[in-house]
Order: C-alpha cells, then sequence, then structure tokens
C-alpha cells in the first residue's frame, strides 16, 4: 500500500535554503510570491564549539569520496553559509566573456545590502599581519580580502567565524531566510526533496519527505538550490541522468608551524591572501581549531599522528590555507555518494602552494623543522548541472519552470569562494522570473 500524501500549493517552490536558495526565497516573496522552501537540515542555534559544528554536517561531518576525499557537507537552515569563513570573491570575468552572463548590476546591489568589505585595520589580528608582511617581503600580492563581515560587531580574537558566528557580525543566508519569513515564506525544516513532478516536460511542484511523512508541494515554478552534492541526486531521480557529472570541490590543505606569540586560531579566517589565478591557487591566512586540526592530522595516515602533538600548539600556530582549482572529473551518484579522484595537476597545484606557505611562514617566524602539512580536506563542491550543458543561460533544465540555483549551475572548474556568485546569480534569476512572470500576466490581459 502506498503511503498517503499530504498536498500543498505556492506558487515557486524551493529546495535548500543556502545562499541560493535563500537568496531565490527573499527576492521572490518581495515580489509577492508564495513561496514554499524544504529544507532538509535543521534550523540549529548554538554556535562557536566543534560539537555545534559536527550537529550541522551531513553525517556529523564524515562525507568521504570513494577515492576518500573528505569533502565536508554542511546541512541546516542557510547551508554551508552558516559555517563559511565569510570570504568574498567577485565573480570572474570569464563569466560574462564567455557565457554572457553579466551580474554587475547585481553584485553592486548586494555590496550596498551587505556590508562586504575588507576588515578595517583595528581587526587584523596578529597572525594574519604577520604572515600578509612575510608574503609581502617575498614579493606576493597578499592583501586583505572582502569579507561578509560587519567590523562593528565582530569580536576582537574570537576567531570562531567557521565555527558559526557567536555575534552575529558574519552575514549568513539565513539573514534573507528571515526576510523572506517576513515576507510570508513557509520554510519546512527536516523536509528532504527528493523529486521533481512533471506533467509533459513541465515541473508541476515537488515529492518531499518530510517529519510527518511524504508531501507534494504543487508549485508552477520550482527551483533547487540544494548545493552542489544536494541537487544533482534530486534531479536523476526527476529523469536527468547526466546531472552530477563533472562534479569540482576545489581541494586545500593547511601548512602550520609554531611561532613564540599568538597564533592564526584568534583571527577571522582568511583575513587576507593572494590569488595566483594563473596557477589555480589560492592561499590565505586560516586558524586551525584543534577538533579540525587533529581530524585532519588522523586522516592523513602515519604521517599524519606522527604530527599529532603540533595540535598542542594550536593556539600559537601560524597557519596557511592553500586552496586549489580541480578539474571537472568528479560524480556525485542518487544515493549521494560520490566519486573525485584528484590528479596530477591538483597535486602538482597544492604541492607550489605549500612550497610557498613554507616559505612564508618561515619567514614570518615558524621554525621549519616543525612545520605541519595536513591531509586534503574540501568545501566548494560544484559544477555538477552546469550552465551550457544541462542549463540554459537562465539556469532552466529540460524540465520547462525547473530551474537550478546553487553551485551546481558554474559552468567550469573554479578554486575561487563561489558564495558572491551564487548570490548574485540568484538576483539575476529572481529578476528574470519576475519579469516572464509579468510579461504572462500582460499577455493575458491583451488577449
Ligand atoms: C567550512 C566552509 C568554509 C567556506 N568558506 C567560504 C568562504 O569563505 N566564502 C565563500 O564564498 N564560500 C565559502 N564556502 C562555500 C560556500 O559556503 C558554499 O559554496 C555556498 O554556501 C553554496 O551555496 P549553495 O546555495 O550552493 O548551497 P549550500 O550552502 O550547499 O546549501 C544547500 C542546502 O540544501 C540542503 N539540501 C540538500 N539536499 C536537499 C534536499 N534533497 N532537499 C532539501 N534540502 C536539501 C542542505 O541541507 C543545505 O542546507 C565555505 C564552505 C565551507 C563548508
Amino acid at each position: 500500500m502506498t503511503e498517503p500524501r499530504r498536498l500543498m500549493q505556492a506558487d515557486v517552490v524551493i529546495a535548500g535554503s543556502g545562499p541560493g536558495g535563500a537568496t531565490m526565497a527573499r527576492e521572490l516573496s518581495r515580489k509577492g510570491k508564495k513561496v514554499i522552501l524544504c529544507e532538509a537540515g535543521k534550523y540549529q542555534e548554538r554556535f562557536g564549539y566543534s560539537p555545534f559544528l559536527l550537529s550541522m554536517l551531513d553525517n556529523f561531518g564524515l562525507t568521504f569520496s570513494k577515492e576518500g576525499t573528505w569533502v565536508m557537507r554542511p546541512k541546516t537552515a542557510g547551508g554551508a553559509s552558516v559555517v563559511f569563513c565569510g570570504t568574498a570573491v567577485k565573480p570572474p570575468a570569464w563569466l560574462k566573456d564567455k557565457y554572457g552572463i553579466d551580474l554587475t548590476e547585481e553584485v553592486d546591489e548586494l555590496y550596498e545590502e551587505v556590508p562586504i568589505q575588507p576588515l578595517p585595520d583595528s581587526r587584523i589580528g596578529p597572525a594574519a599581519r604577520k604572515i600578509m608582511q612575510s608574503a609581502q617581503d617575498m614579493g606576493l600580492d597578499w592583501n586583505p580580502i572582502d569579507k561578509w563581515i560587519r567590523a562593528d560587531k565582530c569580536k576582537q580574537d574570537c576567531g570562531l567565524c567557521a565555527l558559526g558566528c557567536p555575534t552575529g557580525a558574519k552575514w549568513t543566508a539565513r539573514e534573507f531566510l528571515e526576510e523572506a519569513k517576513r515576507n510570508g515564506l513557509e520554510l519546512l525544516l527536516q523536509t528532504k526533496v527528493d523529486r521533481v513532478l512533471t506533467e509533459n516536460g513541465k515541473a508541476m511542484g515537488v515529492r518531499a519527505k518530510g517529519p510527518s511523512g511524504w508531501v507534494d508541494i504543487l508549485a508552477e515554478t520550482v527551483i533547487l538550490s540544494a548545493g552542489g552534492q544536494g541537487t544533482p541526486p534530486i534531479l536523476q531521480r526527476s529523469g536527468i541522468h547526466d546531472a552530477g557529472q563533472g562534479f569540482f570541490c576545489d581541494p586545500l590543505w593547511f601548512v602550520a608551524g609554531p611561532i613564540e606569540s599568538q597564533g592564526s586560531y584568534f583571527d577571522v579566517p582568511m583575513t587576507a591572501g593572494v590569488n595566483l589565478f594563473e596557477d589555480g591557487i589560492m592561499m590565505t591566512d586560516q586558524g586551525l581549531p584543534p577538533m579540525m586540526y587533529s581530524s585532519l592530522l588522523t586522516l592523513d595516515g602515519p604521517k599524519g599522528w606522527a604530527s599529532l602533538p603540533r595540535v598542542l600548539d594550536y593556539k600559537k600556530s601560524l597557519s596557511i590555507m592553500i586552496k586549489v582549482r580541480d578539474g571537472l572529473d568528479g560524480r556525485i551518484n542518487q544515493d549521494e555518494s560520490f566519486s573525485k579522484p584528484l590528479d596530477y595537476d591538483t597535486w602538482w597545484k597544492l604541492n607550489k602552494g605549500a612550497a610557498l606557505a613554507e616559505e612564508i611562514l618561515t619567514k614570518a617566524g615558524a621554525d621549519r623543522d616543525k612545520l605541519v602539512t595536513t591531509t586534503v580536506v574540501a568545501s566548494h563542491p560544484g559544477g555538477t548541472v552546469r550552465i551550457g550543458e544541462l542549463l540554459d543561460k537562465d539556469c532552466q533544465t529540460e524540465i520547462q519552470n525547473c530551474y537550478c540555483m546553487d553551485t551546481t549551475v558554474i559552468p567550469e572548474a573554479w578554486g575561487l569562494p563561489p558564495t558572491v556568485t551564487v548570490v548574485a546569480m540568484a538576483k539575476r534569476l529572481a529578476k528574470h522570473l519576475t519579469i516572464a512572470a509579468e510579461a504572462k500576466v500582460a499577455a493575458k490581459g491583451a488577449a
């Protein structure tokens, strides 16, 4: 016997409440649309300690590719933005030059709405400063980076951004969700979208499973914003089997070493850095909380285990993160398992970054003999439903009225913090949908 299904109705139904989904919900609810958003995670409200962070991660953080690459997958209202480092990088020029997607207007709009800027001098911690000075002395263009952080609310020597900002200084997508809720958004938590409901090639809504069982949410427009790893399985279950191909995740690792004074742990992570765009390497200061540090060493096997005592130095360690642009050679499967081989090129970039980091840290005062390189982890899953292949320029899938709006849509290997691009793309899609709806009404009126 089939389980009974509840029925709900809206103008727009969205899967996933990360930066993509939350922006869509905010922009469309502002236009008076009735929006229902299904979020697979909960709305955790305790921040600042590693166990709280683990409760916001899928499978308590234990998400590995078939090849063993660790890809962190936050699953909570607001998506990965709740635990992101708050680094903002504008979309690369090739998005406009090659794909005709000009986000200038949307990025300007966003920078007016959210105070995105580098931290003022007074908020740049001593470790970030030391690293920056050392890198600049080596001739690197290492400078403060734009942050999604309100400096006036940011607590000195706190450094907890990636464990969930305890003061609300860091923007998260929950701010957009809250605004959307005030505009009438219905947010269904712990509700996982299973598939898109279709009729004659057209989206009719979604089928989801929530705390009280299955629900069919009927809507004229469906937006899939379940993230780089969440959206492809929904599409595969809806008949688009090529979704999930081309998965990138921008692998990263850390080089750290003890000094005699306060370490990177207390600073805002990614305060300053350099983008070696040609090489596809981004390097920034970033401290390691002890649990993350020990996990990254434990997962590295015997070499990492030998370095485990270094974790005790975490408060007095300078630390640099090296994030690289990987290839589109991964895959997300329907059961959410995934494959992500790290190829020669990726290792070349990781190693080049690590060698530079060792140089910078040594010059900044760290003892070269005590430097530690961690294992690899990744946190930018995307590229799995790319514009130009499975999506048109407006991010519509082959199912009419079913759109994707999250990191899945990024059409090429990436290597940059993607949140500004995703939010700007979502604003662009919301405008497109509003114009299309208005045109439809006008056409009806004329007829
Ligand atoms: C530790 C860390 C640090 C980072 N630092 C930065 C940074 O400094 N700057 C930056 O720009 N980016 C950073 N990122 C990456 C950035 O946070 C993500 O790229 C961004 O949040 C992606 O947005 P999204 O809309 O694609 O979806 P996500 O943020 O991935 O959200 C997707 C949401 O969908 C939900 N979901 C999944 N499946 C389903 C389903 N079937 N039904 C319903 N809901 C579902 C998930 O629970 C999740 O909440 C960081 C990421 C991590 C993990």
